[in-house]
């Protein structure tokens, strides 16, 4: 990759450019951890733009912080080509999560500018707000309400565990000069999405494949439910009298991982990642339990039939545990179908590298499921080591990230200069 191309990434840069980044955080390295508008988030933000800046990309930010970073076209009729991912991190999470995608762009464009060539479209680089569920509980905060996913009433009643609103934390970081409702885009104001990404699963790494192209992302799905039981005292009260919080919440994790496994699809997936009990004690029945369960398909029949079975089998287990329930759908998105000619371009832009590429699903969502929705989209994968991600020792090798950067930075060319 080192030689030949005139796209030349400069991958040391970048590099540093990723390690400086990652001490940006709110625990020691190497753990990197960000959450939405947090110290660590906002310097992180700062970060960015600088670099942005430096290069001539001109910033702006939305009434919620996704930042937009343009660099200007010589043709302003057309529609900008947008890149971009996030840079927040949940806690005890790695360095190439979202950061591969928002400073892998930056290097993309400097390689393009080193090269002399200028775009007829102009290229914009989003970093987009929240893509982790960190504060509010909900994921890709920023690109759901981009694309309108996100309605504006249950922006409003979105609320953190210090119980400040998305309103409360818009003022406290100086967004509350403009209106939530001016974040949507207009259809057609881009003419195509690319983001880059590591997988966050093994496959690329297994196959010795450099580059992934996404065609299809999961539809993901998740639910809050809130149990209340009876407590007492763990040697006073016999078990026929029971009402035990925590046991029916028992009963659902499996009927969750029941209703993922005779889904009739490999691909439904179900986990019950949050379990808490009140109060807690060794001595004390649990009388409350919460639940929050992640359900995930590619096609959204198999994905809703499951749901609906967990809900049902939620029903069931409460009702003849004498438990009431509070059951909340968080989020039921579509899958994104990502667009085939999109494909296609970065496919060609493989090809012009002389690089093996494999068309695969995303089984995690990103940004790019919500800005599917806005115009023609899809993804870059590179490989991470063992598929591991959220984790501190997530990790990409710099041949893996600058192969993936050349990719995008094909893309990002062509499509600067035609339409697809
Ligand atoms: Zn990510």
């Amino acid at each position: 990759m080192s030689d030949g191309h005139q796209n030349q990434i400069d991958i040391a840069r970048l590099q540093r450019e990723i390690d400086e980044l990652s001490l940006i955080s709110e625990n020691p390295p190497p753990v990197v951890t960000r959450v939405l508008f947090s110290e660590a988030d906002l310097r992180a933000r700062e970060f960015v733009k600088k670099l942005c800046r430096e290069i001539g990309l001109v910033v702006r930010e939305d009434a919620v912080g996704n930042i937009f970073a343009r660099w200007n076209g010589s043709d302003d009729d057309l529609a900008p080509v947008a890149t971009g991912s996030h840079i927040d991190a949940i806690p005890n999470a790695g360095k190439f999560d979202g950061v591969v995608g928002v400073l892998g762009a930056i290097e993309a464009i400097r390689s393009l500018q080193r090269s002399g060539f200028s775009p007829k479209r102009s290229v914009e680089l989003i970093i987009f707000t929240a893509e982790e569920p960190t504060r509010f509980g909900i994921g890709c905060l920023g690109s759901r309400l981009l694309s309108g996913s996100l309605s504006l009433d249950r922006a409003g009643t979105l609320r953190d565990g210090e119980v400040k609103t998305l309103e409360d934390w818009r003022k406290t970081v100086g967004y509350e000069n403009q209106k939530l409702e001016s974040v949507r885009l207009k259809p057609d104001c881009y003419c195509a999405f690319v983001e880059l990404h590591i997988e966050q699963g093994p496959l690329l790494e297994k196959e010795n494949i450099p580059i992934g192209i996404v065609e299809k992302i999961a539809a993901p799905s998740s639910i809050r439910i809130e149990l209340t039981g009876v407590g007492g005292h763990a040697g006073a009260v016999l078990m026929p009298e029971r009402r035990d919080a925590l046991l029916a919440g028992a009963e659902i994790a499996l009927a969750v991982e029941r209703a993922a496994l005779e889904s009739g699809s490999p691909d439904t997936v179900g986990t019950t990642g949050v379990l808490r009990v009140e109060p807690g004690a060794v001595n004390s029945i649990p009388c409350r339990a919460w639940l929050e369960i992640d359900l995930r398909d590619t096609r959204v029949a198999t994905r809703d039939a499951a749901l609906k079975r967990i809900e049902t089998a939620v029903a069931e287990i409460c009702r003849r545990r004498k438990i009431t329930f509070a059951l909340d759908r968080l989020n039921v998105d579509a899958p994104a179908l990502c667009d085939a000619k999109l494909v296609q371009a970065i496919s060609d832009s493989c090809d012009d590298l002389g690089l093996a590429c494999k068309r695969m699903i995303s089984r995690a969502y990103h940004d790019s499921l919500f800005m599917a929705q806005v115009c023609p989209t899809s993804m870059i994968f590179i490989p991470c080591r063992d598929g591991v991600s959220h984790r501190p020792d997530e990790f990409s090798s710099p041949e893996q990230i600058e192969k993936g950067v050349a990719v995008l930075a094909g893309v990002l060319a062509r499509l600067s200069v035609d339409s697809i």
